[in-house]
């Protein structure tokens, strides 16, 4: 199809631009508001299910699922995290090298799960690139699943395969195949992207009409099929994943006084600290997760 496209047309881009980025919020707080609207509350139940969680990056386990974690390990019930990649990548500093990066990263993460009380031998590091997943995914499967061999847990909780980081889908994508669903333990996915930006897998080259169309049909779709579930926070399990996310000085706070260093502000940790964490059922019968990639 041929047309103008949201990368291409001056003007027509410049309104879908200034149009999207009124619209886009309010479609992401009617989208948060649905899925929450539609979520199956596990608060109940959700202590006693044993866990292994799946962190593309060191900080995804806490942004995500840190209240749910901390409820657990309260209870005295198993959590293993596994992050997958370093995060070497998040920041291009003159500063601090990839290497350093990741070396403070991986001490932040061992503080964070500290603060969510899981046991730092249940704290794995599989340090692959940041960026480095796609390109992997029969590794990691086989990493995911080895896991889920040994150790056996209830649910299996992975980044969404809605997120548009490219590492949190390729992740989701691996951890499907690890874990089909159809007998052992449960996948459940988390949002972080998707949660923050909104469920769009917008795509360079996009035709305008395509992406007008895409602006609310995805939210609508995703939200229809995602089966949430919700676990509500305690007090004292805000306070830990707050005191989590606050190890992560690297990404709350400018570590090195860089202009573009960028931080996860006030506004986007409060998308996170909220009262309740949803999870999303993949779709059934899907095992795989589309790249973020042009048509
Ligand atoms: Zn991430």
């Amino acid at each position: 199809m041929t047309g103008p496209t949201a990368g291409s047309d001056g003007i027509g881009r410049l309104r879908w631009q200034a149009a999207a980025s009124v619209v886009k919020p309010l479609i992401v707080q009617a989208w948060r508001r649905e899925l929450r609207r539609r979520a199956v509350d596990e608060t109940a139940s959700a202590a006693q299910r044993s866990c292994l969680v799946l962190a593309p990056h060191p900080d995804d386990e806490t942004l995500g699922a840190g209240s749910l974690i901390a409820r657990k390990r309260g209870a005295g019930t198993r959590v293993r995290v596994v992050i997958v990649t370093d995060g070497r990548g998040s920041h291009a500093s003159e500063l601090i090298g990839p290497r350093a990066l990741a070396a403070i990263r991986r001490a932040e993460s061992r503080r964070a799960c500290g603060a969510l009380g899981v046991d730092p031998a249940d704290v794995v590091h599989l340090d692959l690139p940041e960026g480095g997943i796609a390109s992997r995914i029969g590794e990691v499967q086989d990493a995911v699943t080895a896991e889920v061999e040994r150790w056996e847990p209830d649910d299996v909780l992975v980044t969404s395969g809605l997120d548009w980081h490219e590492d949190h889908r390729a992740l989701a994508r691996a951890a499907r195949l690890a874990v089909p669903g159809s007998s052992g333990p449960r996948l459940l996915e988390y949002p972080v992207w998707c949660w923050a930006d909104g469920p769009w897998s917008v795509r360079p080259g996009r035709s305008l009409r395509q992406a007008a169309r895409a602006l609310v049909a995805e939210p609508v779709t995703t939200a229809r099929s995602a089966h949430p579930v919700a676990v509500r926070a305690g007090q004292r399990h805000l306070e830990a994943k707050r005191a989590a996310l606050a190890e992560y000085r690297s990404q709350t706070t400018n570590l090195t006084g860089e202009p573009d260093w960028a931080v996860m502000d006030e506004a986007f940790l409060s998308a996170f600290l909220r009262p309740e964490e949803l999870f999303l059922t993949p779709p059934t019968g899907r095992t795989t997760v589309s790249a973020w990639s042009a048509p």
